[in-house]
This record gives structure tokens, sequence and C-alpha cells, in this order.
């Protein structure tokens, strides 16, 4: 199926969900804080939330957003992608087994809507990686498989060389965490490769449904807070940022430079949360 016909085929699904669907909430899964901001967007949508009644989606709707799936064949992109699609059970999901999706949704998160297409049209084999444009990134792994861990650690250092982690969200996510006896990849060791990686990270299972609307809320929410700073910078600039004169300029230069490695250093270390998805 080309990818036209694939558009064609879910815009017709996404017009039968726009009054059907709301991102509910984080189910606050061990790895995810609950931020005040999780609890106004109300329980997780999961398939015992589907009767709930249609949201009404503010007109002032974000974005549009769109977010590459990336990753090894097997971790369960598409099965995620069939989630984020509406599948009632992401293990059945209808989807052919090598055709590109491209799914559009209308979320609500934390009060205010937004428009979010997801691409899980991402090559595997291809091993330049090159990913698509996009504007945030969910690189999955399995936790059953440490090689597909290994391939998104590559993923992501392929991404940083094109992409501006301040400006770009990345999220690395270890599915298939329902496979508790099969693990290969410990928590601990994906946090650690979050942090390394200047990346947030979160663990999910497509096959129960755990932690994957919480994903595409905080990517969401990761996409917003950079918009809002970059907004807030801008204000800032236009406020206040008067013609500087050149000593002025120099003694500033100079103050950064010697702050600049403890305080930075400090500052980096305290705000960094891989597993808190509501904040930078
Ligand atoms: P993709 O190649 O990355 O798109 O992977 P798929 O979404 O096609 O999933 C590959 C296989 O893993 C399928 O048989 C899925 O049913 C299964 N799978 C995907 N996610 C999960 C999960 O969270 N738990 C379990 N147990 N199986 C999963
Ligand atoms: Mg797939």
């Amino acid at each position: 199926m080309t990818l036209l016909a694939s558009v064609r085929r879910h815009s017709l699904r996404v017009q039968q969900r726009l009054h059907r669907w709301s991102i509910c909430g984080t189910d606050g899964g061990q790895l995810l804080s609950d931020g005040p901001s999780a609890s106004a967007a109300g329980p997780p949508r999961s398939r015992s939330c589907c009767s709930e009644e249609p949201p009404v989606l503010s007109p002032s709707a974000s974005g549009p957003f769109t977010v590459v799936l990336l990753g090894d064949d097997g971790v369960g992109k598409t099965a995620l992608a069939s989630i984020f699609a509406g599948a009632a059970d992401s293990m059945q999901c209808d989807y052919e087994p090598d055709g590109g999706e491209v799914v559009e949704q209308h979320m609500l998160v934390d009060g205010e809507s937004a428009t979010v297409t997801l691409l899980d049209t991402w090559d595997s084999q291809n091993t330049d990686c090159c990913p698509q444009a996009g504007d945030a990134f969910i690189i999955v792994y399995s936790i059953t498989d440490r090689a597909s861990f290994l391939r998104a650690a590559e993923l992501r250092v392929l991404l940083r060389r094109e992409r501006e982690p301040h400006h770009t969200p990345i999220i690395l996510v270890g599915n298939k965490s329902d496979l508790v006896r099969r693990r290969e990849v410990s928590v601990n060791e994906g946090r650690t490769c979050a942090m390394v990686f200047d990346c947030k990270f979160i663990e999910t299972s497509a096959a129960m449904q755990h932690n994957v609307w919480p994903l595409f809320e905080g990517i969401v929410r990761q996409l917003r807070l950079r918009r809002d700073s970059a907004e807030a910078i801008n204000r800032w600039q236009a406020q206040y940022q008067q013609p500087e004169s050149v000593p002025k300029k120099a003694k500033r230069f100079i103050d950064k430079l010697v702050a600049k490695k403890n305080k930075h250093a400090a500052f980096k270390l305290k705000s960094k949360s891989c597993h808190d998805l509501s904040v930078l």
C-alpha cells in the first residue's frame, strides 16, 4: 500500500474519531510522575474508557505535530501506532505487515487540544537511518531484546547528529514490559541510556495498553514545553533587550564563561528527570 493510500485510509478513520477521542491522563505507571496536569486530563484512555462521552475540543488546536516512530523490527511500533489509531486490541491490528502507517489524531491534553500525526513509516532496514522530518521522535526497543536496545541507542546517536535535543523531543520507549520473564534490558539500563543520551524514557506494554497514552500525552507536553519556552524567550528579547554597549557585552561574556561550568552543570543535574514527561 502506498503512503498516500494509507493516509487516505486513515483520514476516514480520523473523521470518525474526531468527536470521540480524548487523551486521558497518565495512569502513573511506575516510571511516570503524576503531575498536576496529568490529573486534569482524566483517567487513562484504555479499552474501558472508550465508552466515555466525547470530549468537547477547544477550537484552538495546537500543532499539528508530526511524531515519528523509530526502532528495530518487531519491537512493537505498529502495535503502539494501532493503539493511537484507536484499535481496541493492539495485538489484532488490521495493518498490513509492511505497510507504512500514518495516523492523525486530535488529542485533548491538559485541557488543550492538539493535532498529532504519528508516522509508523520508518524502514528499519535503512542502516543509515536518515530519520524522517518530524517534530518529535519515539525510539522504541523491546525489553526482551537487547539487540533492539543497542539499536535504539544507535538511532539516538544518529538523531543527535541531525537534531538539537532542546528543540526536538525524543522519547526512548522500552516496550513489552508485560513480558517480565523474558526481560533482557532492565529499567535502570533504559533510564541510564536516556540520561546519557539526553532524552525522556518510559516503559510501555502495547499488549496490556500500559503507559501507552501517557507516552503520547507526554510527547505533546514535551512539544508544548519547548514551544512555550521559545515563546517566552522571544517575548523577553522583544521586551527587555536593549542595544548593549561593547564593554557591557564583554563583561556579560566573561561572566558567562566563569559561571557556566559550575552553575550550568548543577542546574542540568537538578532539572534532569528523564522519566517525568511533563517537565523539560
Ligand atoms: P514493529 O515491527 O516494531 O512494528 O512491531 P509490531 O508492532 O509488528 O510487533 C511485533 C510483535 O510483537 C507482534 O507479534 C506484536 O503482537 C508483539 N507485541 C507488540 N507489542 C507488544 C507488547 O507490548 N507485549 C507483547 N507481549 N507483545 C507485543
Ligand atoms: Mg511495524
